[in-house]
This record gives C-alpha cells, structure tokens and sequence, in this order.
C-alpha cells in the first residue's frame, strides 16, 4: 500500500486563532463555556473540557461569567442576549465569517434580500440569518424559491461551501437576470475550504482509496468527501483511526489522506500510523 498526504489539510488558521484566544481566556477565568461546540471535533471539545471549556446548549444552559462565541459567529440578537444578562465574551468568531456577517448586514441596511447558500441548521448559517435582519432565506439549491426571485438580491455563501457548486448556484441566477434587476454576489467561502478542497480533488485523481478525517457535523469534512466521491474514488468519512477496516485495501492500493480544518494533527497522525500498520500486515483480512 502507498499512502499520500493531500498538500492542504488539517487545522485552519479560524480554528488556531479561536483555540489560541480560548486557551489564552481560561488561563484568566478558570471556567468558561461556548455557546455549541467551538470546533466540530469530538476530540478537541474533550481536551477543552479537561482544561474547564465546557459547551453549553444555549444561553438558558450558561453558568460560568464569561461566554465564548465559538468561530462560526451568532447573530446579534445572541450577542445582545448575552450582554443582557450581564454575561463577559470571548469573541473566537473567524474574521472570514465575520466579513460574511458583515455582508449581509450592509445588503439588508440596503434593503436587498439576501439568499444564503448553505446548510439550514449550521451554526455559523443561523449567525448569518441573524445579520441578515429578517431579509435572508437559505438555500442550498434553487428548488422552492424560484417562484418568488426578489428584485433586489444578494447572494452570499457559508464560508465552508464548495466553490464549484456556489458558481452552479449562483449561474441559476444569473440565468434569472430578466426577473431580477440588480444582483450583487459576494465570494465568501474561506481560503482554507478551497485550498483543502482543491488539493483533496487533486489526490482522489491519483489514488484507489480516499479517507477523509473530520467531525461528522463539520461542514468543510463534508465537503471534501462529496469531492473526493465526485471524482469516483472510494471514499470513506471517519472521525478517528478505530473506524479503519482493513477490508477497505487491497494489497497494492493507493490511498490518500485528507482531513477537514477542525481535525487536529494529533489524528491525522493516528490515522497515518493505523494505516502504515494495516500496509505493513500485508494482505488485509
Ligand atoms: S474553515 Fe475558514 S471560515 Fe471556518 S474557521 Fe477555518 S478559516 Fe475560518
């Protein structure tokens, strides 16, 4: 078996920046919890709670004095929620999401409706429609809102979302143009999503097998594994290397290793060693 690393995976720089900013509060406080979990990793939420950054549900759920916004962002109703109840913050928000937060605020100021390309029930989605003061709506195709095209739109994306399919989305659109007399379309999808995205289809062309490392819930996982099927390579999803079946292999294959940007190195290394292993067994059972 070869193994092969995608040229970009793993750790973004939102996700460092936000650990970087918790590990850095409760070395203050002592106790702070996040409003969902700050990454969508079960092993980072673990460590996290080892060292007292515990995740509550929502805001109802919050016992400790401070608050951290995790980096998909929230609206501003929660951040006026939490203000009210006299609550501190600790703002991880990454600043590709929030340049996206601010988008869509500027365009419902401007009295544009705003269509979000995204996952409904994402959190960093739910903070988008928060901006989006009433006016946005989320799509992830165009099905159901066709019939009611407003004049004035304004498309933004989930900073995770492939690039390709928002260009599809946004083509539908386009196409629409006699129904819409001003669209205005904003490149929000973060670097980290399209560099990882792009290495990850560069690999899956050159390999039998593709094991993408990441939250189940992560979007930006997620992603990379719809890319890697897109180009007809067996893929397989997994969160840690216990998920690894030998059976998946044939005793010559090629496998590439990808993991999304919330999955710590600690597992990716795990995951190259389990499968040095399962190389080094020789033919798998
Ligand atoms: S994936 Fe992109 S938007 Fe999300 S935290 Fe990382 S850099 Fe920020």
């Amino acid at each position: 078996m070869e193994i092969k690393r995608a040229s970009e995976m793993g750790f973004c720089f939102g996700v460092r920046r936000a650990l970087d900013l918790v590990r850095k509060a409760i070395g203050e406080q002592g106790h702070l919890q996040s409003l969902g979990a700050i990454v969508h990793n079960q092993k980072v939420v673990y460590d996290l709670e080892q060292i007292g950054v515990t995740v509550a549900g929502s805001l109802d759920d919050v016992t400790s004095d401070t608050v951290v916004v995790t980096s998909h962002g929230v609206g501003p109703n929660i951040i006026k929620n939490i203000q009210d109840k006299g609550l501190k913050i600790v703002d991880t928000t990454c600043p590709h999401v929030k340049k996206a937060q601010n988008i869509a605020g500027k365009l419902a100021d401007e009295g544009y409706s705003i269509v979000i390309f995204g996952e409904e029930g994402h959190p960093e989605v739910q903070g988008l429609l928060g901006w989006s003061e009433g006016k946005g709506t989320v799509a992830i195709d165009w099905s159901g809102l066709s019939d009611e095209i407003p004049h004035r739109l304004g498309i933004i994306s989930q900073t995770t979302q492939s690039p390709k399919n928002y260009a599809e989305f946004v083509k539908y659109a386009v196409s629409m143009l006699s129904d819409i007399s001003e669209l205005r379309v904003f490149s929000t999808i973060c670097e980290a999503t399209s560099k990882r995205l792009a290495a990850a289809l560069e690999l899956s062309k050159t390999v039998d097998v593709m094991i993408v490392i990441g939250g189940i819930n992560s979007s930006n996982t997620k992603r990379l594994a719809e890319a890697c099927l897109s180009q007809g390579v067996t893929t397989y999803h997994i969160e840690q290397n216990e998920q690894i079946e030998p059976s998946w292999f044939e005793i010559n294959s090629k496998v590439g290793v990808t993991a999304g940007a919330s999955t710590p190195d600690v597992i990716i290394d795990s995951v190259i060693e389990k499968l040095k292993l399962v190389a080094g067994a020789g033919k798998p059972s």
